[in-house]
Protein backbone atom coordinates (compact mmCIF):
# COMPACT_ATOMS: atom_id res chain seq x y z
CA UNK A 1 0.00 0.00 0.00
CA UNK A 2 2.66 2.21 1.06
CA UNK A 3 4.85 1.38 -2.27
CA UNK A 4 1.40 2.40 -4.17
CA UNK A 5 1.03 5.64 -2.24
CA UNK A 6 4.46 6.32 -3.49
CA UNK A 7 4.14 5.30 -7.61
CA UNK A 8 0.34 6.27 -7.78
CA UNK A 9 -0.80 10.17 -7.77
CA UNK A 10 -3.50 11.11 -4.68
CA UNK A 11 -6.42 11.83 -6.06
CA UNK A 12 -6.65 15.24 -6.23
CA UNK A 13 -3.21 15.28 -7.93
CA UNK A 14 -5.19 12.51 -10.03
CA UNK A 15 -7.69 15.22 -11.07
CA UNK A 16 -5.39 17.92 -11.85
CA UNK A 17 -3.13 15.47 -14.08
CA UNK A 18 -6.29 14.85 -15.99
CA UNK A 19 -7.44 18.40 -16.52
CA UNK A 20 -3.75 19.32 -17.45
CA UNK A 21 -3.65 16.06 -20.13
CA UNK A 22 -6.72 16.37 -21.91
CA UNK A 23 -6.91 17.96 -24.83
CA UNK A 24 -9.57 21.14 -23.82
CA UNK A 25 -9.60 24.04 -21.81
CA UNK A 26 -10.25 24.00 -18.52
CA UNK A 27 -10.57 27.10 -16.52
CA UNK A 28 -12.23 28.73 -13.35
CA UNK A 29 -13.84 32.45 -13.68
CA UNK A 30 -15.33 34.00 -10.42
CA UNK A 31 -18.22 36.29 -10.87
CA UNK A 32 -15.83 39.34 -11.87
CA UNK A 33 -15.00 37.11 -14.96
CA UNK A 34 -11.44 37.10 -13.94
CA UNK A 35 -9.46 33.92 -13.96
CA UNK A 36 -8.46 31.70 -10.66
CA UNK A 37 -7.50 28.37 -12.39
CA UNK A 38 -6.37 27.31 -16.04
CA UNK A 39 -4.76 23.97 -16.95
CA UNK A 40 -1.69 23.23 -18.49
CA UNK A 41 -3.44 23.38 -22.16
CA UNK A 42 -3.47 26.99 -21.93
CA UNK A 43 0.39 26.54 -23.10
CA UNK A 44 -1.00 25.70 -26.57
CA UNK A 45 -3.68 27.94 -27.41
CA UNK A 46 -2.66 31.15 -25.57
CA UNK A 47 1.36 30.14 -25.26
CA UNK A 48 1.04 31.31 -21.68
CA UNK A 49 1.47 29.35 -18.53
CA UNK A 50 -1.89 28.73 -16.34
CA UNK A 51 0.42 31.17 -13.52
CA UNK A 52 0.67 33.58 -16.24
CA UNK A 53 -3.04 33.41 -16.66
CA UNK A 54 -4.63 33.35 -13.17
CA UNK A 55 -5.52 36.90 -12.50
CA UNK A 56 -6.40 38.19 -16.02
CA UNK A 57 -9.52 39.58 -16.97
CA UNK A 58 -11.50 37.43 -19.64
CA UNK A 59 -11.32 40.45 -21.48
CA UNK A 60 -7.34 40.10 -21.49
CA UNK A 61 -7.64 36.50 -22.85
CA UNK A 62 -10.48 37.05 -25.72
CA UNK A 63 -9.79 41.00 -26.93
CA UNK A 64 -12.96 43.53 -26.14
CA UNK A 65 -14.93 42.52 -29.05
CA UNK A 66 -14.74 38.47 -28.38
CA UNK A 67 -15.75 39.59 -24.64
CA UNK A 68 -18.66 41.33 -25.55
CA UNK A 69 -20.37 38.76 -27.80
CA UNK A 70 -19.96 36.50 -24.87
CA UNK A 71 -21.67 38.65 -22.53
CA UNK A 72 -25.48 37.33 -22.82
CA UNK A 73 -23.86 33.66 -22.25
CA UNK A 74 -22.39 35.01 -19.12
CA UNK A 75 -25.56 37.11 -17.88
CA UNK A 76 -26.97 33.19 -18.40
CA UNK A 77 -24.79 31.52 -16.57
CA UNK A 78 -24.89 33.99 -13.58
CA UNK A 79 -28.00 33.02 -13.02
CA UNK A 80 -27.02 29.34 -12.21
CA UNK A 81 -27.84 28.10 -15.91
CA UNK A 82 -25.00 25.71 -17.64
CA UNK A 83 -24.80 27.40 -20.94
CA UNK A 84 -23.58 25.37 -24.50
CA UNK A 85 -22.29 27.57 -27.59
CA UNK A 86 -19.98 27.60 -30.51
CA UNK A 87 -17.59 30.39 -30.79
CA UNK A 88 -14.28 31.46 -32.05
CA UNK A 89 -11.00 31.51 -29.58
CA UNK A 90 -7.63 32.99 -30.45
CA UNK A 91 -4.97 30.96 -31.00
CA UNK A 92 -1.41 31.79 -30.03
CA UNK A 93 -0.87 32.19 -34.28
CA UNK A 94 -3.02 35.07 -34.33
CA UNK A 95 -5.99 32.70 -36.33
CA UNK A 96 -8.76 32.03 -34.36
CA UNK A 97 -10.40 28.44 -34.25
CA UNK A 98 -13.96 27.27 -33.94
CA UNK A 99 -14.62 25.71 -30.54
CA UNK A 100 -17.30 24.48 -28.83
CA UNK A 101 -17.88 25.89 -24.86
CA UNK A 102 -19.54 25.03 -22.35
CA UNK A 103 -20.12 27.29 -19.03
CA UNK A 104 -20.63 25.58 -15.43
CA UNK A 105 -21.64 27.46 -12.82
CA UNK A 106 -20.61 26.98 -9.16
CA UNK A 107 -23.24 28.00 -6.85
CA UNK A 108 -22.59 28.56 -3.36
CA UNK A 109 -24.90 29.39 0.03
CA UNK A 110 -24.23 33.08 -1.31
CA UNK A 111 -25.51 31.81 -4.73
CA UNK A 112 -23.33 32.40 -7.85
CA UNK A 113 -19.55 32.37 -7.00
CA UNK A 114 -18.17 31.71 -10.37
CA UNK A 115 -17.89 29.17 -13.31
CA UNK A 116 -16.04 26.45 -14.96
CA UNK A 117 -14.68 27.12 -18.77
CA UNK A 118 -14.28 24.09 -20.93
CA UNK A 119 -13.28 24.55 -24.50
CA UNK A 120 -13.25 21.75 -26.90
CA UNK A 121 -11.57 22.61 -30.93
CA UNK A 122 -13.83 21.93 -33.13
CA UNK A 123 -11.90 23.49 -36.26
CA UNK A 124 -11.05 20.08 -37.56
CA UNK A 125 -15.19 18.49 -37.40
CA UNK A 126 -16.08 22.09 -38.96
CA UNK A 127 -13.70 21.09 -41.72
CA UNK A 128 -14.83 17.85 -42.43
CA UNK A 129 -18.52 19.01 -41.66
CA UNK A 130 -17.93 21.77 -43.85
CA UNK A 131 -16.98 19.19 -46.82
CA UNK A 132 -19.70 17.17 -46.69
CA UNK A 133 -22.27 20.51 -45.57
CA UNK A 134 -21.04 22.19 -49.23
CA UNK A 135 -20.22 18.89 -51.39
CA UNK A 136 -23.88 17.68 -50.66
CA UNK A 137 -26.70 18.17 -53.78
CA UNK A 138 -28.89 18.97 -50.74
CA UNK A 139 -29.66 22.65 -49.94
CA UNK A 140 -28.85 23.28 -46.18
CA UNK A 141 -29.38 26.64 -43.64
CA UNK A 142 -27.27 26.30 -40.87
CA UNK A 143 -29.55 28.08 -37.94
CA UNK A 144 -29.05 29.54 -34.86
CA UNK A 145 -31.95 28.89 -32.17
CA UNK A 146 -30.54 31.44 -29.36
CA UNK A 147 -33.65 33.73 -30.27
CA UNK A 148 -36.12 31.15 -30.31
CA UNK A 149 -35.54 30.23 -26.68
CA UNK A 150 -35.59 34.07 -25.78
CA UNK A 151 -38.46 34.16 -27.60
CA UNK A 152 -39.77 30.71 -25.44
CA UNK A 153 -38.05 31.85 -22.07
CA UNK A 154 -40.43 35.38 -22.56
CA UNK A 155 -44.12 33.67 -23.01
CA UNK A 156 -42.89 30.97 -20.13
CA UNK A 157 -42.66 33.70 -17.97
CA UNK A 158 -45.55 35.76 -19.37
CA UNK A 159 -47.46 32.63 -17.94
CA UNK A 160 -47.72 30.95 -20.90
CA UNK A 161 -47.57 26.66 -19.47
CA UNK A 162 -48.48 24.94 -22.23
CA UNK A 163 -46.13 26.11 -25.12
CA UNK A 164 -47.11 23.24 -27.62
CA UNK A 165 -50.91 24.16 -26.88
CA UNK A 166 -49.87 27.81 -27.76
CA UNK A 167 -47.51 27.19 -30.52
CA UNK A 168 -50.64 25.31 -32.17
CA UNK A 169 -53.09 28.18 -31.75
CA UNK A 170 -51.30 31.53 -32.00
CA UNK A 171 -51.39 32.56 -35.18
CA UNK A 172 -48.38 34.76 -35.24
CA UNK A 173 -46.32 32.45 -33.43
CA UNK A 174 -44.77 31.09 -36.64
CA UNK A 175 -43.89 34.50 -37.99
CA UNK A 176 -42.36 35.20 -34.49
CA UNK A 177 -40.78 31.98 -34.69
CA UNK A 178 -38.79 32.57 -38.09
CA UNK A 179 -38.16 35.99 -37.27
CA UNK A 180 -36.36 35.61 -34.27
CA UNK A 181 -34.02 32.80 -35.92
CA UNK A 182 -30.96 33.62 -37.62
CA UNK A 183 -29.38 32.11 -40.22
CA UNK A 184 -25.66 31.36 -39.45
CA UNK A 185 -24.74 29.72 -42.52
CA UNK A 186 -26.00 27.77 -45.77
CA UNK A 187 -24.08 25.51 -48.12
CA UNK A 188 -23.53 26.09 -51.82
CA UNK A 189 -26.57 24.31 -52.97
CA UNK A 190 -28.91 26.32 -51.10
CA UNK A 191 -27.04 29.66 -52.04
CA UNK A 192 -27.89 27.88 -55.84
CA UNK A 193 -30.94 27.38 -55.16
CA UNK A 194 -31.75 30.81 -53.58
CA UNK A 195 -30.10 32.59 -55.60
CA UNK A 196 -28.04 33.96 -52.56
CA UNK A 197 -24.48 34.74 -51.44
CA UNK A 198 -22.86 33.70 -48.03
CA UNK A 199 -22.37 37.33 -46.88
CA UNK A 200 -25.44 38.36 -47.84
CA UNK A 201 -27.14 35.66 -46.26
CA UNK A 202 -25.47 35.48 -43.10
CA UNK A 203 -26.76 36.96 -40.42
CA UNK A 204 -30.94 38.00 -41.35
CA UNK A 205 -33.79 35.73 -40.10
CA UNK A 206 -35.22 33.04 -41.57
CA UNK A 207 -38.45 34.18 -41.90
CA UNK A 208 -37.07 36.74 -44.97
CA UNK A 209 -37.00 33.54 -47.22
CA UNK A 210 -40.40 32.09 -45.42
CA UNK A 211 -43.65 34.02 -47.12
CA UNK A 212 -46.86 33.91 -45.34
CA UNK A 213 -48.24 31.37 -47.97
CA UNK A 214 -45.99 28.47 -45.93
CA UNK A 215 -45.93 29.16 -42.75
CA UNK A 216 -48.67 26.60 -41.09
CA UNK A 217 -45.38 23.85 -42.40
CA UNK A 218 -43.26 26.02 -40.33
CA UNK A 219 -45.71 25.76 -37.41
CA UNK A 220 -45.64 22.22 -37.48
CA UNK A 221 -41.64 22.59 -37.45
CA UNK A 222 -42.03 24.26 -34.02
CA UNK A 223 -44.69 21.70 -32.21
CA UNK A 224 -42.10 19.42 -33.49
CA UNK A 225 -39.29 21.30 -31.73
CA UNK A 226 -41.51 21.71 -29.04
CA UNK A 227 -42.70 17.97 -28.63
CA UNK A 228 -39.38 16.43 -28.49
CA UNK A 229 -39.72 14.81 -31.86
CA UNK A 230 -36.31 13.85 -33.52
CA UNK A 231 -36.98 15.85 -36.79
CA UNK A 232 -39.93 17.31 -38.80
CA UNK A 233 -40.34 17.05 -42.45
CA UNK A 234 -42.57 18.86 -44.33
CA UNK A 235 -43.63 20.57 -47.67
CA UNK A 236 -43.15 24.50 -47.78
CA UNK A 237 -43.14 27.49 -50.37
CA UNK A 238 -39.85 29.60 -50.25
CA UNK A 239 -38.59 32.64 -51.61
CA UNK A 240 -35.62 32.83 -53.58
CA UNK A 241 -33.36 35.84 -53.64
CA UNK A 242 -35.32 37.37 -56.64
CA UNK A 243 -38.30 37.45 -55.31
CA UNK A 244 -39.74 34.00 -56.76
CA UNK A 245 -41.48 31.24 -55.04
CA UNK A 246 -40.40 27.71 -54.92
CA UNK A 247 -41.77 24.71 -53.13
CA UNK A 248 -39.53 22.94 -51.24
CA UNK A 249 -39.27 20.10 -49.22
CA UNK A 250 -37.80 20.87 -45.37
CA UNK A 251 -36.29 18.56 -43.05
CA UNK A 252 -35.26 19.54 -39.50
CA UNK A 253 -33.21 17.43 -37.25
CA UNK A 254 -33.70 18.62 -33.84
CA UNK A 255 -30.91 18.94 -30.93
CA UNK A 256 -31.63 15.60 -28.28
CA UNK A 257 -31.96 18.90 -25.56
CA UNK A 258 -33.43 22.34 -26.00
CA UNK A 259 -31.51 23.78 -23.84
CA UNK A 260 -28.66 22.53 -25.09
CA UNK A 261 -26.79 22.94 -29.04
CA UNK A 262 -28.80 26.11 -30.22
CA UNK A 263 -27.15 25.34 -33.79
CA UNK A 264 -28.97 23.28 -35.97
CA UNK A 265 -29.08 22.07 -40.07
CA UNK A 266 -32.15 22.47 -42.29
CA UNK A 267 -32.46 20.31 -45.09
CA UNK A 268 -34.41 21.96 -48.38
CA UNK A 269 -34.76 20.36 -51.63
CA UNK A 270 -36.12 22.04 -54.28
CA UNK A 271 -39.40 20.08 -55.49
CA UNK A 272 -40.97 22.91 -58.10
CA UNK A 273 -39.86 20.75 -61.10
CA UNK A 274 -42.06 17.43 -59.17
CA UNK A 275 -44.63 19.49 -58.69
CA UNK A 276 -45.15 21.18 -62.05
CA UNK A 277 -45.03 17.81 -63.10
CA UNK A 278 -47.93 16.58 -60.89
CA UNK A 279 -50.12 19.52 -61.68
CA UNK A 280 -49.06 18.81 -65.63
CA UNK A 281 -50.26 15.48 -65.05
CA UNK A 282 -53.20 16.10 -63.23
CA UNK A 283 -54.23 18.67 -65.59
CA UNK A 284 -53.85 16.57 -68.72
CA UNK A 285 -55.47 13.77 -67.00
CA UNK A 286 -58.69 16.16 -66.67
CA UNK A 287 -58.48 17.18 -70.18
CA UNK A 288 -58.29 13.56 -71.15
CA UNK A 289 -61.26 13.00 -68.95
CA UNK A 290 -63.36 15.67 -70.67
CA UNK A 291 -62.60 14.91 -73.91
CA UNK A 292 -63.67 10.97 -73.18
CA UNK A 293 -67.02 12.64 -71.61
CA UNK A 294 -67.28 14.29 -75.32
CA UNK A 295 -66.53 11.32 -76.94
CA UNK A 296 -69.32 9.14 -74.64
CA UNK A 297 -71.56 12.48 -75.24
CA UNK A 298 -71.18 11.59 -79.14
CA UNK A 299 -72.03 8.09 -78.91
CA UNK A 300 -75.08 8.73 -76.90
CA UNK A 301 -76.24 11.54 -79.52
CA UNK A 302 -79.08 8.96 -80.33
CA UNK A 303 -80.04 7.87 -77.30
CA UNK A 304 -80.15 11.74 -75.89
CA UNK A 305 -82.34 12.94 -78.78
CA UNK A 306 -84.86 9.58 -78.65
CA UNK A 307 -84.89 10.67 -74.50
CA UNK A 308 -85.74 13.91 -74.93
CA UNK A 309 -87.92 13.48 -77.76
CA UNK A 310 -90.35 10.79 -75.89
CA UNK A 311 -91.09 14.23 -73.54
CA UNK A 312 -91.68 16.66 -76.13
CA UNK A 313 -94.00 14.31 -77.79
CA UNK A 314 -96.25 14.20 -74.79
CA UNK A 315 -95.92 17.70 -74.65
CA UNK A 316 -97.86 18.49 -77.72
CA UNK A 317 -100.15 15.50 -77.28
CA UNK A 318 -101.35 17.00 -73.98
CA UNK A 319 -101.58 20.38 -75.58
CA UNK A 320 -104.12 19.23 -78.06
CA UNK A 321 -105.74 17.47 -75.35
CA UNK A 322 -105.73 20.64 -73.59
CA UNK A 323 -107.01 22.50 -76.75
CA UNK A 324 -109.36 19.76 -77.33
CA UNK A 325 -111.05 20.02 -73.60
CA UNK A 326 -111.58 23.77 -74.16
CA UNK A 327 -112.37 24.26 -77.21
CA UNK A 328 -115.30 22.06 -76.89
CA UNK A 329 -119.17 23.78 -76.77
CA UNK A 330 -118.64 22.84 -72.68
CA UNK A 331 -115.29 23.52 -72.15
CA UNK A 332 -113.81 20.93 -69.31
CA UNK A 333 -111.37 22.92 -67.19
CA UNK A 334 -110.89 19.97 -65.09
CA UNK A 335 -109.54 17.68 -67.64
CA UNK A 336 -107.50 20.56 -69.21
CA UNK A 337 -105.76 21.62 -66.18
CA UNK A 338 -104.67 17.86 -65.88
CA UNK A 339 -103.50 18.10 -69.59
CA UNK A 340 -101.71 21.35 -68.64
CA UNK A 341 -100.00 19.47 -65.59
CA UNK A 342 -99.20 16.51 -67.66
CA UNK A 343 -97.26 19.00 -69.72
CA UNK A 344 -95.50 21.07 -67.21
CA UNK A 345 -94.33 17.30 -66.22
CA UNK A 346 -93.04 16.71 -69.31
CA UNK A 347 -91.13 19.98 -70.56
CA UNK A 348 -89.38 19.90 -67.11
CA UNK A 349 -88.18 16.13 -67.80
CA UNK A 350 -86.79 16.74 -70.83
CA UNK A 351 -84.92 20.22 -68.98
CA UNK A 352 -83.52 17.99 -66.47
CA UNK A 353 -82.09 15.58 -69.45
CA UNK A 354 -80.63 18.68 -70.97
CA UNK A 355 -79.23 20.03 -67.67
CA UNK A 356 -77.71 16.57 -67.08
CA UNK A 357 -76.45 16.36 -70.47
CA UNK A 358 -74.53 20.25 -70.10
CA UNK A 359 -73.48 19.46 -66.73
CA UNK A 360 -71.22 16.37 -68.86
CA UNK A 361 -70.30 18.08 -71.44
CA UNK A 362 -68.68 20.87 -69.18
CA UNK A 363 -64.90 21.05 -68.19
CA UNK A 364 -66.19 21.52 -64.77
CA UNK A 365 -64.68 20.89 -60.99
CA UNK A 366 -65.75 18.36 -59.18
CA UNK A 367 -68.92 19.31 -57.19
CA UNK A 368 -69.71 16.81 -54.11
CA UNK A 369 -73.09 16.00 -53.03
CA UNK A 370 -75.06 14.16 -51.31
CA UNK A 371 -77.44 11.60 -53.23
CA UNK A 372 -78.78 7.74 -53.54
CA UNK A 373 -76.85 5.36 -55.61
CA UNK A 374 -80.09 3.93 -57.01
CA UNK A 375 -80.90 7.01 -57.94
CA UNK A 376 -78.11 7.92 -60.41
CA UNK A 377 -78.22 4.17 -61.88
CA UNK A 378 -81.61 5.05 -62.86
CA UNK A 379 -80.13 7.91 -64.48
CA UNK A 380 -77.16 6.30 -66.26
CA UNK A 381 -79.89 3.83 -67.38
CA UNK A 382 -82.30 6.50 -68.92
CA UNK A 383 -79.44 8.33 -70.74
CA UNK A 384 -77.71 5.01 -72.27
CA UNK A 385 -81.25 3.03 -72.40
CA UNK A 386 -81.71 3.58 -75.92
CA UNK A 387 -78.18 2.43 -77.05
CA UNK A 388 -78.52 -0.14 -75.35
CA UNK A 389 -82.05 -1.56 -76.66
CA UNK A 390 -79.81 -0.74 -80.26
CA UNK A 391 -77.27 -3.55 -78.92
CA UNK A 392 -79.66 -5.82 -77.93
CA UNK A 393 -79.14 -5.43 -74.54
CA UNK A 394 -81.62 -5.68 -71.89
CA UNK A 395 -80.98 -4.73 -68.43
CA UNK A 396 -81.99 -6.97 -65.12
CA UNK A 397 -81.76 -4.59 -62.38
CA UNK A 398 -81.67 -5.69 -58.35
CA UNK A 399 -81.32 -2.39 -56.09
CA UNK A 400 -81.26 -2.19 -52.57
CA UNK A 401 -84.05 -2.10 -50.51
CA UNK A 402 -83.21 1.14 -48.29
CA UNK A 403 -81.91 3.77 -50.23
CA UNK A 404 -77.83 4.38 -49.51
CA UNK A 405 -76.73 8.00 -49.98
CA UNK A 406 -73.09 8.89 -51.06
CA UNK A 407 -71.71 11.61 -51.06
CA UNK A 408 -69.51 12.54 -54.53
CA UNK A 409 -69.65 13.71 -57.75
CA UNK A 410 -73.18 12.73 -59.17
CA UNK A 411 -72.04 13.36 -62.61
CA UNK A 412 -69.02 11.67 -62.48
CA UNK A 413 -70.68 8.55 -61.01
CA UNK A 414 -73.15 8.61 -63.75
CA UNK A 415 -70.09 8.59 -65.95
CA UNK A 416 -68.78 5.53 -64.39
CA UNK A 417 -71.96 3.61 -64.94
CA UNK A 418 -72.37 4.87 -68.27
CA UNK A 419 -68.82 3.32 -69.36
CA UNK A 420 -69.42 0.23 -67.53
CA UNK A 421 -73.12 -0.09 -69.05
CA UNK A 422 -71.96 0.49 -72.55
CA UNK A 423 -68.80 -1.86 -72.45
CA UNK A 424 -71.50 -4.74 -71.22
CA UNK A 425 -73.65 -4.01 -74.05
CA UNK A 426 -71.07 -3.89 -76.83
CA UNK A 427 -68.94 -6.90 -75.46
CA UNK A 428 -72.26 -8.71 -76.06
CA UNK A 429 -73.10 -7.69 -79.16
CA UNK A 430 -69.89 -9.31 -80.77
CA UNK A 431 -71.46 -12.96 -79.36
CA UNK A 432 -73.88 -15.21 -81.54
CA UNK A 433 -75.79 -15.93 -78.21
CA UNK A 434 -79.40 -14.74 -77.68
CA UNK A 435 -78.94 -13.62 -74.25
CA UNK A 436 -77.51 -10.51 -74.23
CA UNK A 437 -78.61 -9.05 -70.41
CA UNK A 438 -76.88 -6.53 -68.19
CA UNK A 439 -77.61 -7.15 -64.46
CA UNK A 440 -76.72 -3.98 -62.35
CA UNK A 441 -77.01 -4.52 -58.67
CA UNK A 442 -76.57 -2.29 -55.60
CA UNK A 443 -75.78 -3.90 -52.41
CA UNK A 444 -74.20 -2.28 -48.77
CA UNK A 445 -70.97 -3.48 -47.59
CA UNK A 446 -70.14 -2.56 -44.04
CA UNK A 447 -70.33 1.75 -44.72
CA UNK A 448 -69.78 0.47 -48.23
CA UNK A 449 -71.83 0.59 -50.93
CA UNK A 450 -71.12 -1.85 -54.05
CA UNK A 451 -72.86 -1.26 -57.26
CA UNK A 452 -72.28 -4.54 -59.41
CA UNK A 453 -72.47 -4.48 -63.31
CA UNK A 454 -72.33 -7.95 -65.02
CA UNK A 455 -73.46 -9.46 -68.57
CA UNK A 456 -73.78 -12.36 -70.42
CA UNK A 457 -70.71 -11.54 -72.90
CA UNK A 458 -66.99 -13.29 -73.96
CA UNK A 459 -66.15 -12.38 -70.24
CA UNK A 460 -62.54 -11.34 -69.29
CA UNK A 461 -59.36 -13.16 -69.45
CA UNK A 462 -58.10 -13.08 -65.85
CA UNK A 463 -54.63 -12.00 -66.79
CA UNK A 464 -55.94 -8.94 -68.30
CA UNK A 465 -58.11 -7.81 -65.33
CA UNK A 466 -56.05 -5.19 -64.17
CA UNK A 467 -54.57 -4.18 -67.10
CA UNK A 468 -58.35 -3.02 -68.67
CA UNK A 469 -57.34 -0.34 -66.13
CA UNK A 470 -54.67 1.22 -67.86
CA UNK A 471 -55.03 4.20 -69.97
CA UNK A 472 -55.33 3.67 -73.65
CA UNK A 473 -55.71 -0.15 -73.64
CA UNK A 474 -58.86 -0.90 -75.72
CA UNK A 475 -59.85 -4.04 -77.97
CA UNK A 476 -62.09 -2.42 -79.99
CA UNK A 477 -61.34 -1.16 -83.53
CA UNK A 478 -62.77 2.41 -82.61
CA UNK A 479 -62.18 2.47 -78.80
CA UNK A 480 -60.14 5.42 -77.17
CA UNK A 481 -59.18 2.66 -73.74
CA UNK A 482 -59.93 5.57 -71.32
CA UNK A 483 -63.42 4.52 -70.03
CA UNK A 484 -62.12 2.25 -67.63
CA UNK A 485 -58.86 4.26 -66.74
CA UNK A 486 -61.25 7.50 -65.93
CA UNK A 487 -63.67 5.01 -64.02
CA UNK A 488 -60.73 3.65 -62.16
CA UNK A 489 -59.68 7.80 -61.42
CA UNK A 490 -62.95 8.78 -60.35
CA UNK A 491 -64.07 5.77 -58.26
CA UNK A 492 -60.34 5.74 -56.46
CA UNK A 493 -60.81 9.90 -56.07
CA UNK A 494 -64.26 9.28 -54.34
CA UNK A 495 -62.04 6.93 -51.69
CA UNK A 496 -63.87 3.97 -53.24
CA UNK A 497 -62.17 0.93 -55.57
CA UNK A 498 -63.09 -0.53 -58.69
CA UNK A 499 -62.48 -4.23 -60.06
CA UNK A 500 -62.94 -6.63 -62.81
CA UNK A 501 -63.57 -10.11 -62.68
CA UNK A 502 -65.96 -12.81 -64.19
CA UNK A 503 -69.50 -12.77 -63.07
CA UNK A 504 -71.91 -15.69 -62.15
CA UNK A 505 -73.57 -15.22 -65.14
CA UNK A 506 -70.77 -16.02 -67.70
CA UNK A 507 -69.40 -12.67 -68.66
CA UNK A 508 -67.64 -9.82 -67.02
CA UNK A 509 -68.44 -8.67 -64.09
CA UNK A 510 -67.49 -5.02 -62.26
CA UNK A 511 -67.66 -3.94 -59.29
CA UNK A 512 -67.25 -0.75 -57.72
CA UNK A 513 -68.06 0.53 -53.59
CA UNK A 514 -67.86 4.17 -52.79
CA UNK A 515 -68.03 5.33 -49.02
CA UNK A 516 -71.86 5.26 -47.92
CA UNK A 517 -72.85 8.90 -46.56
CA UNK A 518 -75.49 8.97 -43.52
CA UNK A 519 -78.61 7.75 -44.77
CA UNK A 520 -81.93 9.21 -44.62
CA UNK A 521 -84.16 6.31 -43.86
CA UNK A 522 -86.72 8.87 -44.95
CA UNK A 523 -85.91 9.50 -48.48
CA UNK A 524 -88.18 8.16 -51.20
CA UNK A 525 -86.87 5.11 -52.98
CA UNK A 526 -85.64 5.81 -56.31
CA UNK A 527 -88.25 5.63 -59.27
CA UNK A 528 -86.72 3.62 -61.89
CA UNK A 529 -87.07 5.36 -65.63
CA UNK A 530 -89.79 3.99 -68.06
CA UNK A 531 -87.45 2.12 -70.61
CA UNK A 532 -86.78 -0.17 -67.34
CA UNK A 533 -90.30 -3.04 -66.55
CA UNK A 534 -89.93 -4.34 -63.42
CA UNK A 535 -89.82 -8.28 -62.34
CA UNK A 536 -92.20 -9.54 -60.02
CA UNK A 537 -89.77 -10.75 -57.67
CA UNK A 538 -89.52 -9.49 -53.72
CA UNK A 539 -86.01 -8.23 -54.48
CA UNK A 540 -87.31 -4.95 -56.75
CA UNK A 541 -85.79 -7.10 -59.80
CA UNK A 542 -86.69 -5.32 -63.23
CA UNK A 543 -85.99 -6.01 -66.74
CA UNK A 544 -85.69 -3.96 -69.53
P1 LIG B 1 -62.84 1.26 -74.76
O1 LIG B 1 -64.28 0.95 -74.48
O2 LIG B 1 -62.64 2.53 -75.51
O3 LIG B 1 -62.09 0.12 -75.34
P2 LIG B 1 -62.50 1.01 -71.92
O4 LIG B 1 -61.40 1.53 -71.02
O5 LIG B 1 -63.86 1.37 -71.50
O6 LIG B 1 -62.15 1.55 -73.35
O7 LIG B 1 -62.37 -0.56 -72.00
C1 LIG B 1 -61.10 -1.14 -72.19
C2 LIG B 1 -61.24 -2.57 -72.68
O8 LIG B 1 -61.76 -3.39 -71.62
C3 LIG B 1 -62.18 -2.78 -73.82
O9 LIG B 1 -61.60 -2.48 -75.08
C4 LIG B 1 -62.50 -4.27 -73.68
O10 LIG B 1 -61.46 -5.06 -74.24
C5 LIG B 1 -62.45 -4.50 -72.18
N1 LIG B 1 -63.80 -4.53 -71.60
C6 LIG B 1 -64.42 -3.53 -70.95
N2 LIG B 1 -65.63 -3.94 -70.52
C7 LIG B 1 -65.79 -5.21 -70.91
C8 LIG B 1 -66.84 -6.19 -70.76
N3 LIG B 1 -67.98 -5.91 -70.13
N4 LIG B 1 -66.63 -7.42 -71.29
C9 LIG B 1 -65.49 -7.72 -71.93
N5 LIG B 1 -64.47 -6.85 -72.09
C10 LIG B 1 -64.61 -5.61 -71.60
Amino acid sequence: MAADEGLSPSFPDLASLTADTVPILISFFDKAHVCRFANEHHCRWYGRTPQELTGLHMKDFLGHEAYAERLPHLAAVATGCEVLFEAPVPYLDGTWHDAEIRYIPQMGSNGFEGFHILVVDIERQKHRFRSVFDGTALGFFEIDLVGLHALLSRLQASGVDDLVAYAAADSVFPRQVLDAVKVVDLNKKAMEMFQLDRASAAGRSLGDWCPDEGLETWRKVVIGYLSGLPSYEGETVMLRGDGRLIDVLVNCAFPKRMDGQVIVVVGVVDISKRLENERALVKAQQELAHAARVATLGELTASIAHEVNQPLGAVVANGHAALRWLTRAAPNTEEATLAIKRMIDEATRASDIITHIRKMARNSDSERTLFSVDKVVTEALAITGRQLRSLGANVVLSLLSDPAEVCADRIQIQQVLINLLVNAAQAMSDTSSEERSIFVRSRLLDNHVQIEVADTGPGLPQEKAEQLFNAFYTTKAAGMGMGLSISKTIVEAHGGKILATSGEEGGALFKFTLPRAVCDINAPISVLPPSVIKAQDPGRRSAT
